[in-house]
């Protein structure tokens, strides 16, 4: 069967169609610009339309009919979603209601999905989301240390990102020693444009270093990660800056960026290096002492860390990097695997998606 899958950020569709059972990616493409001033698409839902008329168009189908499904990335299930779930309108409703923890992101997730019932009305579509992977990890390690009234009211917590993608390397790594995952505990650390840390415990996430927000743990290309809130406070106050401005500097103009002066990609970065710019170099060590931070103290919470899997562009892409890593880590736990594992989120949500309508269907027929 036909399985599509659908990411949709604030101004594009990223898509991959894929037949199962064989896993394989039939093809894959782009929708840009929606929305944009003279962009021929204007909304998420043109954009869905295009998307159809293009399989149609390139020949990879001859009627949108051949799709059996449709996989959603929704990136926030606040504590609501703990699994992949089949698309109803009870769904939707609640998806809507984590709007308001991911602002930026699930109101476009929605629109896809609304788009794709627009024209496939009958489709099965599944939602899956970055958070829940992370819903496994305990009270302690999700709590944040302030009144508990904010929880309460407002659901302030740890909640993580990446699951999709932290739970396919775990399922890779494990794939690959050779041994059942729930035998493993596994360290996974996703180093993107974004960069986060999961603790896995047999295949359950005790913690990670995303937070309420994407903006919590390691440092990423343009985001600050951990950082004394009091800080934030008074560049506040000596730069009279709102709320929103704030919220750019830590977001968009921080991490590597930020740090360097330069550019929120490690290629360039250490280009600059080996020309001794001292600003580059401060930017990389920084980087890579926060991840052996976090390291260290997953390896501890596990009780001993089996294996640790690098993923994701700088992950995948660094290998004199990973290898000072390595080194560090093999000199407190000698035995420990490091792995590379390249990340393939969209062949995890499609797998997702195949693995619940096949469950569904077969309770169905029971
Ligand atoms: P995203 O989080 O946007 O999906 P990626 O996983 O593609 O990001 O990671 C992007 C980052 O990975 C880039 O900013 C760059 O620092 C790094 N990167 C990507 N390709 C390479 C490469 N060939 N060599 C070194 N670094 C790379």
């Amino acid at each position: 069967m036909k399985i599509l899958v659908i990411n949709c950020g604030s101004s594009s569709i990223k898509y991959k169609l894929y037949e199962f059972p064989k896993r394989k990616l039939i093809t894959k493409g782009l929708i840009e610009k929606i929305g944009e001033r003279n962009s021929s698409i204007q909304n998420h839902s043109q954009g869905i339309k295009e998307l159809f008329s293009r399989l149609i168009k390139d020949k990879i189908l001859k009627d949108i009919n051949e799709i059996a499904a449709i996989g959603h990335r929704v990136v926030h299930g606040g504590e609501t979603f703990k699994a992949p779930i089949v698309i109803d309108a009870q769904v939707i409703a609640k998806i809507k209601d984590c709007s308001s923890l991911a602002p930026l992101h699930n109101p476009a997730n929605l629109e896809g999905i609304l788009g794709c019932k627009e024209v496939l009305p009958k489709i099965r579509q599944v939602a899956v989301f970055d958070t829940a992977y992370h819903q496994t990890i305990p009270d302690y390690a999700y709590s944040y240390a302030i009144p508990g009234e904010y929880y309460k009211k407002y659901s302030v917590r740890k909640y993580g990102f990446h699951g999709t993608s932290h739970q396919f390397v775990a399922h890779k790594c494990a794939e690959v020693l050779n041994k059942p995952l729930n035998k493993l505990k596994i360290i996974t650390c996703h180093l993107g444009n974004g960069c986060s840390v999961a603790a896995i415990d047999r295949g359950k996430v005790i913690d990670t270093s995303m937070g309420f927000t994407p903006l919590e743990g390691l440092i990423m290309g343009t985001r600050c990660g951990d950082i004394d809130v009091a800080a934030v406070f008074y560049i506040m106050e000596k730069e009279r800056l709102t709320i929103q401005q704030m919220d750019e500097i830590l977001n968009r103009r921080s991490g590597l960026l930020g740090v360097s002066g330069i550019s929120n990609d490690i290629r360039t970065l250490n280009k600059e290096v080996k020309k001794n710019n001292k600003f580059a170099k401060l930017a990389i060590d920084m980087f890579l002492h926060r991840i052996k931070k976090y390291i260290g103290a997953y390896h501890l919470i596990l009780d001993g860390a089996d294996a640790i899997c690098f993923t994701a562009g700088i992950g995948e892409n660094n290998p004199a990097m990973i290898n000072k890593l390595k080194k560090h880590i093999h000199k407190i736990a000698p035995k420990v695997k490091v792995l590379v594992v390249p990340t393939d989120e969209e062949l995890m949500i499609a797998s997702l998606t195949y693995g619940l309508l096949n469950n569904t269907s077969k309770s169905k027929k029971d």
